[in-house]
């Protein structure tokens, strides 16, 4: 208490802070679990303050968080070195920083980058350290990226996993706000800590309500501001949008059409000009800040009343993360999500033309199928869903209604549609033998056929002859584009884009053949 009063000028611990505390000092591994921005530092910065003969190791990811945390121990006056980083100053400072750890006169906390765990003088030195006891625990923050889950991240934190047998008696802290249970467990696995002390914190936020819409394109800008109009007056609110002219043309119409105090926001913006906006919006001289991702870092704004996807966002972690900007005072607020198919398709066909590997591109397409399915459930409530991402299980009891999903009274009817997709694939594959070379079926050419559309175009190219056609009809349009959305979000059918004259036209393509097994 008094180092967390005198030190770090905080009145009292937040939950499951002081026993995360205490078990470090009692020499366990430890690991914690907590949301972004719950406290986690304080876990390892406490010991390592109260336990004078030694020095406690933190790994960090990236350089950037590390000269964060290291500048703001040393604004309140705690003993602080960091090795390697930035080329300007490197020598000097790191000369200094390594004679400190050599000589008797140590600091409290060493801060570094995998990278220099492999680095010669740096691993000399923690062996001296180690031979004379003077290693108090090795902190890895951002644990997650241990694991290839972290591929996104950067690729060399995996020979972390040697620490154990380099340093056997030394503890170990983990800490992420990442992890679902494979993660968890490859973490613990990999760090070699079985045994350690488990701290985990629920990731759900309780006083957000999430609630998914359908967009519709032309309408969407007026829902959101008849909304804003209605629900929102004056309050603070940021909408995401996917791209920088979309951020513009949304703050526009929002001011020019409805009088809404909406400015943009985005990367392309020059430094100054982004900087301006988002000190103007943080001291609450205008109240909708129109953003793309690049929004939100730092942000600490404790009165967000409302977070708008206009489009939808490019993984569930990353909703979490974004929708979490909003109602940080504990207050309600609202997170409104609008979706279509065709901004999935959109991202898609953006992430495959991007510079990236195969293999990232899957990962990003992956999590965008992912947010998709969360999308379509008109069931299962958000909160559930979106935890279950985090590997926590959540009770919907708990949700409070404040979800659409939960608030939605109607029944809930199940219906199995197998044979209904059965169908749309046969009835698909038969239709694109029909197309010439170089064309192809549209979604809503395959959706028209199966309802048994009487379009001239469709008839003309002999498609209604197949007795397949119409075989849906009974079902409704909005049913029948689902499940072509569900069969392209499960993978049996994909898409692939053709250069038609000066357009590209998406078609559809069958990755699961019926000939296989059904
Ligand atoms: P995390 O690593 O979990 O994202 P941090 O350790 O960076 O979170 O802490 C986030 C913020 O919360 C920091 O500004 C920190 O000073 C503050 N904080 C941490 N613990 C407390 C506490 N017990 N009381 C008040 N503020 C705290
Ligand atoms: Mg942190
Ligand atoms: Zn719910």
């Amino acid at each position: 208490m008094e180092v967390l009063r005198k030190v770090f000028r905080l009145q009292s611990f937040r939950p499951k802070q002081l026993e995360a505390i205490c078990a470090a000092m009692d020499g366990r591994d430890v690991f914690v679990l907590f949301p972004t921005g719950s406290g986690k530092s304080l876990t390892f910065q406490i010991p390592a303050v109260l336990q004078t003969n030694g020095v406690t190791i933190v790994v960090g990811p990236l350089i950037s968080l590390i000269r964060d945390q290291v500048d703001a121990l040393l604004k309140i006056g705690v003993d602080v070195v960091k090795l390697g980083g930035e080329q300007s100053d490197r020598d000097s400072q790191e000369m200094s920083a390594r004679e400190r750890l050599w000589s008797a006169d140590k600091p409290r906390l060493v801060y570094l980058t995998p990278e220099q765990l492999r680095v010669p003088p740096t691993k000399r030195l923690l062996q001296s350290l180690y031979d004379r006891g003077q290693l108090m625990r090795f902190v890895i923050d951002e644990a997650h990226c241990i694991t290839d889950w972290g591929r996104r991240f950067r690729d060399s934190y995996p020979e972390l996993a040697d620490i154990r047998k380099q340093y056997p008696k030394t503890p170990i802290s983990a800490l992420t706000a990442t992890a679902n249970a494979e993660v968890e467990r490859d973490i613990l696995c990999r760090l070699d800590m079985p045994n350690c002390a488990q701290f985990r914190l629920s990731f759900n936020r309780k006083n957000l309500y999430y609630e998914v819409r359908p967009k519709r394109q032309k309408k969407c800008i007026e829902e959101i501001a008849q909304d804003i109009i209605q629900h929102f007056p004056g309050q603070t609110g940021i909408i995401y949008c996917l791209s920088r002219t979309s951020c513009e043309d949304v703050a526009k119409v929002l001011r020019e059409d409805y009088g809404l105090q909406a400015k943009h926001y985005h990367a392309k913006m020059d430094n100054r000009d982004r900087e301006r906006v988002q000190r103007e919006w943080s001291d609450g001289k205008f109240h909708i800040i129109v953003a793309t991702v690049a929004f939100g870092m730092g942000i600490d704004k404790g009165d967000v009343r409302f977070v708008i996807h206009y489009s939808v966002p490019q993984s569930l972690a990353a909703y979490y993360q974004e929708t979490g900007r909003a109602g940080r005072d504990g207050n309600p607020a609202q997170c409104i999500l609008y979706y279509t198919f065709n901004d999935v398709r959109t991202r898609i066909d953006m992430i495959r033309k991007e510079d990236k590997s195969d293999d990232e591109k899957r990962w990003q397409e992956d999590d965008l199928w992912t947010v998709a399915r969360y999308c379509m459930n008109d069931v299962r409530c958000r909160r559930q869903q979106v935890l279950a991402h985090f590997g926590e299980k959540f009770d919907p009891a708990h949700c409070n209604q404040l979800c659409d999903n939960c608030r939605d009274t109607r029944p809930t009817i199940r219906v199995d549609h197998s044979d209904d997709a059965i169908s749309a694939l046969r009835l698909f594959e038969s239709l694109a033998r029909l197309c010439k070379r170089n064309s192809g079926l549209t979604k809503s050419q395959l959706v028209s056929a199966l309802r048994g559309s009487k379009q001239k175009a469709l008839i003309d190219k002999g498609f209604s002859t197949d007795s397949l056609y119409g075989i849906l009809k009974a079902l409704p349009q909005a049913t029948v584009e689902r499940l072509v959305d569900e069969m392209l979000v499960e993978g049996f059918l994909g898409s692939a884009q053709v250069q038609v004259g000066e357009y590209n036209q998406t078609y559809l393509k069958v990755c699961v053949s019926t000939q296989l097994n059904c």
